[in-house]
């Protein structure tokens, strides 16, 4: 080890800071406003040093049999991560991926490995007394313009514009729509409704402000239909459409390409660096969705951004859980050049609002940077406890 370095100069260079003695996986579950009041479950990772200090992550579990099993992972995980320094994110997230391995990356194992690394990116910046966004690098750009990411529920037309006009005049820079989600809206399954509701929400909301359509998980068009359905959009200039064709379509995403203007977003049901590369590389996704909270914390999101900035391509970090994720995401949203504008719930809700005591929001449609250190919120565990299950 010390690459021959003199032994004098190896201690000038270390920082001492109490190590990690314990790792607990807290699941939760909390009704969801924005998702049409469905209980949404993530599993909070908490990591207390020998000091006391805490560090806080979250793994976007989304189904509760999904945080029984971060649970169970992450108590495994123990052996690597307790007794070590929280400085060492980069060499713990490489223990997990290494110790995963064995059940094929990926999947459960990348949402308990993300858990862990925000959390443990917390505690080094707590312990540091610095910001997560000073440890990736500090800002490279002067202002984040946030958005409204909602779903459409009520079932008029004329309500969902209301509702769109809304949400964006507290100054937010326009909003991202899901289709085909829960509730009596059913947005994406007729073309005529659909422009439809384009129009009105163009007329409701003024030309100045950005619509994004997102397609989500229920809803997947043939190529020729996406082709059809986008063009017939894009008269009410759309800023991108979000997974048209679902997660993995690379024939059918060239042919949209070539056929439509609009920005085509997809990639946030990639779960690490290889999958995002996977993306990058068909040459068809302009915006890559990430969640770091799914997708190996804040050490993948560094990476992919980086992957994505190589390829010259735009990024768009996912905020949709709690406010730990939210923070992590601000965090690199400022951190990268390729994150161009911030998602902000529409509705307040508990995990964005009570569950801690600085809620991540915008200030007249800009985003602030995080303060404070560490991910720069304070969780309120009282508010922890009446949300966690399984005991
Ligand atoms: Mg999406």
């Amino acid at each position: 080890m010390a690459d021959g370095l003199p032994a004098t100069l190896l201690d000038a260079a270390r920082v001492d800071v109490p190590r990690i003695a314990s790792i607990e996986a807290i699941p939760i579950g909390y009704p969801e406003p924005n998702d049409d009041n469905r209980t949404r479950h993530v599993c909070l990772v908490k990591l207390a040093a020998e000091d006391g200090q805490v560090g806080w992550g979250e793994a976007v579990t989304y189904w509760p049999e999904a945080s029984l099993a971060v649970v169970e992972l992450i108590a495994a995980f123990s052996d690597l991560v307790v007794g070590r320094s929280p400085l060492e994110s980069e060499g713990i997230w490489r223990s997990l991926k290494d110790h995963t391995w064995w059940y094929g990356g990926g999947g459960i194992a990348s949402i308990a490995i993300s858990g862990v690394d925000l959390a443990v990116w917390d505690l080094k910046g707590k312990a540091l007394g610095l910001r997560v966004l000073d440890l990736l690098g500090g800002p490279v750009k002067e202002r984040l313009p946030a958005i409204a990411s909602g779903h459409a529920a009520k079932a008029s037309i004329e309500e969902l514009a209301e509702e769109a006009a809304e949400w964006v005049s507290s100054g937010l820079h326009g909003f991202k729509i899901g289709w085909g989600k829960k509730g009596q809206a059913r947005l994406g399954y007729e073309k005529a409704r659909d422009v439809e509701y384009m129009r009105a929400c163009r007329e409701a909301i003024g030309p100045d402000k950005t619509i994004m359509v997102d397609l989500g998980v229920a809803i997947t068009w043939s190529a020729a239909e996406a082709v059809d359905r986008t063009l017939a959009l894009e008269e009410y200039d759309m800023y991108w459409i979000e997974e048209p064709l679902g997660h993995w379509n690379p024939e059918g995403y060239k042919t949209l390409r070539e056929k439509t203007t609009t920005r085509i977003a997809y990639g946030e049901k990639e779960f690490h660096v290889e999958g995002i590369q996977r993306v990058l590389d068909t040459g068809t996704c302009d915006v890559l969705g990430f969640d770091p909270g799914r997708a190996e914390g804040l050490t993948g999101f560094k990476k992919a951004a980086e992957r994505v900035e190589a390829a010259g391509g735009e990024a768009n970090a996912h905020a949709w859980s709690t406010a730990i994720v939210s923070a992590a995401s601000l965090a690199m949203s400022w951190a990268t050049p390729v994150c161009k504008q911030f998602e902000i719930k529409p509705i307040r809700d508990v995990a964005q609002h009570e569950l801690v005591a600085n809620p991540v929001t915008h200030e007249g449609g800009w985003m602030p940077q995080p303060q404070g250190p560490g991910l720069g919120i304070e969780i309120l565990e009282d508010v922890v406890d009446r949300f966690r299950l399984g005991r």
